[in-house]
């Protein structure tokens, strides 16, 4: 066993997307803060809804995966295919674009708090242009399991290991054989997780602080893990609350503009060219 470390941290930036969603965004804020697979992770949450409402409004995406994780509040989804999905409390949605996507995202609820992530996982160039795929989760299609004393998880994604124990999440065999679990300790609780040697990824803090193979890492930070076999975590705080996300790394070339995400310029000029010829979901 190779124990993991925090390699640097992402610090999230307050930023705006979609009609005016208020974000905070750390993986992705640039290209070089990228974790292959991963291109971006979005936090938002405010009980402000001048800081939501207007949404994300019909708008494409073409070669990743966006995996949606709702904490509070309510966001409708609608494709271009007559798709339609709420996504509550608990709930997730993955959405793989494919060849293309057209849809809105748009909050349901006019008062009160809205918290969650939105988080963009690449596809290999194999199957930039296959055809979406989607799972609505409901909140009690994700798995949960206490993993030792003071320290439960939700999984949406992969098998999650400690010691000879594996725990199941709710979707399996993704592309990039992504792990993307939601982690609760309580105070002075600890874990020792352990993980595929070669997978990239991060923790990303979301309540209290958590220390991260020993580093305390603050509320919305990313946390770069290092590549090894095992990971601890532990609350610094009395009670904290984090992401785990980890996946398979394509060492493929990028090629981004804004919602395509390509291998090459020339492929990224073809999807802006089918999106506005209508044809980028034909
Ligand atoms: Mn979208």
């Amino acid at each position: 066993m190779s124990a993991r470390h925090v390699e640097f941290e992402i610090p999230s930036t307050v930023a705006s997307d979609g009609a005016g969603v208020r974000i905070r965004r750390s993986i992705g804020l640039q290209p070089s803060a990228r974790v292959d697979p991963f291109l971006m992770l979005d936090e938002f949450g405010s009980d402000n809804p001048d800081d939501y409402i207007a949404g994300f409004p019909s708008h494409p995406h073409r070669g990743f995966e966006t995996v949606t994780y709702m904490l509070d509040g309510e966001m409708l989804h609608e494709d271009h295919m007559g798709n339609q999905g709420l996504l509550v409390s608990g709930g997730a949605q993955w959405m793989t674009a494919g060849r293309g996507i057209i849809h809105s995202e748009m909050p349901r609820l006019r008062e009160g708090l809205m918290r969650g992530f939105q988080l963009w996982v690449n596809l290999p160039a194999k199957d930039k242009l296959r055809a979406p795929w989607y799972r609505d989760l409901a909140p009690h299609d994700i798995p949960e399991f206490d993993l030792a004393d003071g320290v439960r998880t939700r999984i949406i994604a992969g098998t999650m290991k400690v010691g000879e124990a594996a725990y199941e999440g709710a979707l399996l065999g993704i592309a990039t054989d992504p792990l993307y679990a939601d982690v609760q300790l309580d105070g002075g609780a600890s874990i020792t997780l352990s993980l595929p040697a070669g997978h990239r990824g991060f923790v990303y803090v979301f309540e209290g602080s958590v220390a991260v193979a020993g580093r305390a890492v603050q509320r919305s930070a990313a946390a770069v893990l290092s590549e090894g076999t095992s990971l601890v975590l532990s609350s610094d705080t009395d009670g904290s609350r984090c992401l785990l996300v980890l996946g398979r790394p394509l060492g493929e070339p990028i090629a981004q503009y804004g919602p395509f995400v390509m291998n090459t310029r020339a492929e990224l000029e073809e999807a802006v060219r089918d999106y506005q010829a209508g044809r980028l979901t034909a």
